[in-house]
């Protein structure tokens, strides 16, 4: 058995990417903020199943708590084979001038510098150059990297679009050292994310701009992660799955 860390998976996507990947064998590390409650569910959840998983808190925005998490994963006993970087944060709509520099810095700190710390992190324990075995990493980016989300959420645009650079510069980095790294760019989706007072009717608004006239459920982009860490993906790296529903 290998083991599979999904960052922000007590709920959302990363909860549907955790059950998926520990029924097909994973041993799955859960990382929570906050909700240790919620992550202990996950957990409790696989396990019914017949699975194996264990929860670890970490901000992932904070080095020093990533590389305890980390450490943390090299006492389960299992190496290190997967990493979904799927926590992120949205905040509500706003327009160019009403952003301010903390709330530009709170989303790339959670979604850049995060994401990076854990690749750093994941790419230490994988590298063949460092006697791993390999792995493979999936980054959770957004439709928005592409729509620039226009007087909605350009910072959060924005993370995701540095998120999709980051992906193609690492899977090149890595490449040679046994590492496939790709991304995912969800659109849509029916997850809490969206629950956080937006404005109302956005819901319907959205679904109704979208080709395939509804939002996707986060099982179908769980799908689209544990294929891209699969052997079925052997050969594809540096590349990047829309799950959007057709915009
Ligand atoms: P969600 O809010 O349910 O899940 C995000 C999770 O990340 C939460 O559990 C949260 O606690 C965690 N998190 C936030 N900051 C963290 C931190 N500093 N450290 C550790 N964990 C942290 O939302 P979701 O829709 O499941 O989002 C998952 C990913 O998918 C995000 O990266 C999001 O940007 C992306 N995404 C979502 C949608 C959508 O429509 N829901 C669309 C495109 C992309």
């Amino acid at each position: 058995m290998t083991l599979a860390l999904v960052t922000g998976a007590s709920r959302g996507i990363g909860r549907a990417t955790s059950l998926l990947l520990a029924r097909q064998g994973y041993c799955v590390a859960v990382n929570y903020l906050r909700n240790e409650a919620a992550a202990s569910q996950v957990v409790e959840e696989i396990a019914a199943a017949g699975g194996s998983a264990f929860a670890v808190q970490a901000d992932i925005a904070d080095e020093q708590q990533v590389v305890a998490m980390f450490e943390r994963l090299d006492r389960a006993g299992e190496p290190l084979s997967a990493l979904v970087n799927n926590a992120g944060i949205l905040f509500q709509q706003a327009t160019l001038e009403q952003l301010d520099a903390e709330r530009i810095n709170r989303v790339l700190a959670t979604n850049v510098t995060g994401s990076f710390l854990c690749c750093r992190e994941a790419v230490k324990r994988m590298s063949h150059r460092h006697g791993g075995a390999g792995g493979a990493i999936v980054n959770v980016s957004s439709a928005a990297a592409r729509l620039g989300s226009p007087g909605e959420y350009v910072d959060y645009a924005a993370s995701k679009g540095a998120i999709d650079t980051m992906t193609t510069g690492l899977s090149l980095e890595v490449a040679g050292q046994g590492i496939r790294v790709n991304g995912v760019r969800p659109g849509f989706i029916y997850t809490d994310m969206h629950g956080d007072g937006g404005e109302p009717g956005r819901v319907d608004r959205v679904k109704a701009s979208l080709p395939m006239q509804r939002g996707g459920q986060p099982q179908e982009v769980a799908e689209a992660i544990a294929w891209l860490l699969s052997d079925s993906a052997s050969y594809v790296t540096g590349s990047f799955i829309d799950l959007s529903g057709g915009k």
